[in-house]
């Protein structure tokens, strides 16, 4: 059993008053927070561990390369991938999509070949597609939205067929929630011998992930949406497919030898890593990684799950209010609108009672075409939140509306 009290107050962001009210942090979606641990863990590194790794005979270098790729393995261990050369370390999931785009696209996609997407995606992992179709004469084709936020697998079986060779579509919806069934998604890809990534930007923060067990022949996350830095994220890949792909950028540590009548490449997965990385970030997320896996992925799945149903009952005793995204299999992201008051003015008025909500798009214009609206008030929870940060949005949405009466 967790104390969930205790575990809040290692948070010390949250402590924050706002306008003169205890913070209420539900914009968890966009980026979560850091624990003391994970916070003190920066100065340590920095005060006794700090040099450029991979390179350096000297003691520093060799301390901070060890800890370095100590998160490579926590990473492994996380995903339960097969091995080490599978995990890329790049900026974040925009990085990690644009990575496979660009190098797998650029190998493998010809004039003709198609790549399915959803409705649903992330602007992330849309873009960098459009960018590699326009590049080389590929096709893509949308899985459509069902009006409770789910996607329409019978449409998604009939778009499959032999031109298909890339399937890239989100784990996870961050605008709702809506937890895709993704080993089905897969699975039907490879009936026809296409490829899949799946955009794991928002499961990995919520839920325990194995790889091995999906099959994805890629996945891709960031780690500031859990509990970790920013600028710092994960590519996992088929390792044969890494292999294969030429790499995205060059610079130092992705060589084995250069010279001006040939270069010739590092190993995976240094091959797809040039220049210095963020190192600091990256032994930060390591911290990070050690801390969830202390409360347990499992647990903090179930302990969402209570705060959603918990958030849930209140939203009943609400009117005038739409929500999106109300699939059965959901995360804690509660997306809604109250009549025609706009998001942006709902979002200011909700801050001036210290609760943080993301209003707008939020990075998937295609929702908001699919259901005709602006916008939407995102709510988006983590397992630190409590009642009160939910009695705070409910009772702002209550003030909120009586204002714009
Ligand atoms: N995909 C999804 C589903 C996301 O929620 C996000 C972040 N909002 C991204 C991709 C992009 O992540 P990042 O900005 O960390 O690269």
């Amino acid at each position: 059993m967790q104390d969930w009290n205790n575990i809040r107050n290692q948070f010390p962001v949250l402590k924050t008053q706002v306008n003169g009210y205890a913070l209420s942090y539900l914009d968890n979606g966009a980026s979560s927070q850091m624990p003391e641990s994970v916070i003190t863990r920066l100065a340590s590194y920095h005060q006794h561990e700090h040099a450029n790794i991979h390179r350096g005979v000297h003691y520093l270098s060799q301390t901070a390369t060890t800890t370095y790729e100590e998160t490579r393995r926590l990473v492994a261990d996380f995903l339960n991938a097969e091995s080490l050369e599978q995990i890329i370390f790049t900026t974040g999931t925009t990085d990690s999509i644009n990575l496979v785009a660009e190098s797998w696209g650029s190998s493998f996609l010809s004039d003709g070949d198609e790549i399915i997407l959803s409705e649903m995606e992330h602007h992330a992992n849309i873009v960098p597609w459009q960018m590699i179709a326009q590049k080389t004469g590929a096709n893509i084709k949308v899985i459509p939205l069902l009006d409770n936020g789910e996607l329409d697998l019978d449409i998604y079986a009939n778009l499959l067929n032999e031109r298909t060779k890339m399937v890239a579509v989100v784990h996870v919806s961050n605008t709702l929630g809506t937890v895709n069934p993704v080993s089905e998604i897969i699975a039907m890809a490879k009936n026809v011998g296409a490829r899949v990534l799946i955009d794991g930007a928002q499961a990995t923060p919520h839920m325990a992930v194995n790889l091995q067990e999906l099959g994805a022949d890629f996945y891709t996350f960031s780690a500031h949406k859990m509990c970790g830095p920013t600028g710092f994220g994960v590519l996992y890949g088929n390792k044969s497919l890494l292999e294969a792909m030429p790499p995205y950028r060059g610079g130092g540590d992705m060589i084995d030898k250069v010279s001006f009548s040939g270069t010739t490449y590092n190993d995976l997965p240094h091959k797809f890593e040039a220049g210095t990385p963020p190192i600091a970030s990256g032994v930060v997320f390591g911290e990070a990684l050690r801390y969830l896996n202390k409360i347990g992925m499992d647990e903090i799945a179930q302990r969402e799950s209570y705060l959603l149903k918990y958030a849930m009952k209140g939203f009943k005793s609400l009117q005038r209010l739409q929500l999106f995204g109300t699939s059965n299999n959901k995360t804690a992201v509660i997306s809604f609108l109250l009549d025609d008051i706009h998001p942006t003015d709902a979002g200011t008025i909700l801050d001036k009672y210290g609760v943080a909500v993301r209003t707008g798009h939020h990075c998937t214009q295609p929702i908001m075409e699919r259901f005709g609206i602006p916008g939407t008030i995102r709510a988006s929870l983590s397992f630190y939140n409590n009642e009160a940060d939910i009695d705070a949005l409910i009772n702002g949405i209550k003030e909120t509306q009586s204002f714009f009466n």
